[in-house]
């Protein structure tokens, strides 16, 4: 999979929201959102007001960045959210959020998105007992996620709890700190997504 190499808090200031890419430090007054207005680039005081495309697209992005995935991933969500009975645009954020990655992040097992995947593809991730090392693998209810027994992951994982464990949302529920392990309860839905997005507008671009 590609990856964005550039400045990250770049993409939070073109979106005006905090995105959580670079871990502790988004919580801090070093935040770029925090620290620097309007959206990166030299004529950002020029732009006009947003079309009603460009409201679309920005929240399209929004999520794209927020989940670390590209155009063509996010097509196939979309597709598989298409497919499946009921709200597209609810199917389409439950899709994303169920990601093995988010879930890391969320359990509080990473410090950001771009390290659970880092820490999943190096291999210390286990779901139900067995090595699992694809950032996209969807999470069902009943899932548990633990990490490997091994002084070097544990250490790992532990570091980022060590100011205290972040709260989960209501879908998963953390057994336990130290072993760092945690479980789905069931499918997630909009109201569980921390980001402040409408899922509506999205589709509303992606079906056009
Ligand atoms: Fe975004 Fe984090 Fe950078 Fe703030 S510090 S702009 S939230 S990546």
């Amino acid at each position: 999979m590609g990856r964005n190499t550039g400045p990250v808090c770049r993409l939070c200031r073109r979106e005006g929201t905090k995105l959580f890419l670079k871990g502790t430090r988004c919580d801090t007054p070093k935040c770029a959102v925090d620290r620097r207005e309007g959206v990166p680039g030299m004529h950002q005081y020029r732009r006009g007001k947003a079309s009603e495309y460009a409201i679309r697209l920005r929240e399209k992005q929004k999520v794209k960045r927020y989940y670390g995935i590209f155009e063509r991933q996010f097509r196939k969500y979309y597709a598989e959210a298409n497919r499946r009975a009921g709200n597209t645009g609810d199917a389409l954020m439950s899709l994303l959020e169920r990601r093995l990655d988010n879930v890391v992040t969320r359990l509080g097992f990473a410090a950001s998105r771009p390290q659970a995947r880092q820490i999943i593809r190096h291999g210390h991730i286990l779901i139900n007992g067995r090595k699992l090392d694809i950032p996209s693998y969807l999470v069902c209810p009943g899932d548990q996620i633990q990490v490997k027994n091994r002084d070097h992951s544990r250490k790992l994982v532990s570091s980022n709890m060590a100011e205290g464990p972040p709260p989960v949302p209501e879908w998963l529920d953390r057994l336990s700190v130290d072993p760092p392990e945690g479980r789905v309860t069931r499918m997630p839905s909009t109201q569980d997504i921390s980001l402040p997005v409408t899922p509506q507008l999205i589709i509303e671009l992606l079906s056009r």
